[in-house]
């Protein structure tokens, strides 16, 4: 499909679905928004510590596009940081061989190859899925 965007691959999805400012009083606050693959770009480069080679590689993507990804996330993260503005990690266009699950009892997150009954850190069966793979 030619004006489709290529899905780039995710490994591992935050363990939360955002940040909010401390200190900061939440009435009007607002928002920015990292998308799941701009997430995913900071956390190979900035955590893995891989390189952009290696980081296009794992999601998938040519490196121009990987370079522009990291930028883009870089800015979101720097504008919440700087202008106290919440942050929320949620959208974007990607593919993840895993199911993402987060628990509506303990909030914790799973993300296995097969679909999750139950939260294995508390044991509840209020699963909330986030994510299934194609
Ligand atoms: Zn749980």
């Amino acid at each position: 499909m030619p004006n489709q965007r290529r899905q780039r691959k995710i490994q591992s999805p935050p363990p939360m679905d955002g940040f909010k400012p401390y200190g900061v009083r939440m009435k009007n606050m607002e928002k920015v928004i990292l998308l799941f693959e701009e997430y995913e770009a900071i956390r190979l480069i900035d955590h893995e510590d891989l390189n952009q080679e290696e980081a296009a590689a794992r999601m998938d993507v040519s490196r121009p596009t990987f370079t522009r990804i990291y930028k883009k996330a870089r800015q979101t993260v720097a504008k919440a940081l700087v202008e106290g503005k919440a942050l929320l990690i949620e959208g974007g266009t990607y593919i993840s061989e895993n199911y993402w699950v987060r628990c509506g009892k303990c909030s914790k997150l799973t993300t296995a190859p097969d679909p999750v009954q139950n939260c294995p850190h508390c044991h509840s069966d209020k699963m909330k899925n986030i994510h299934q793979p194609e």
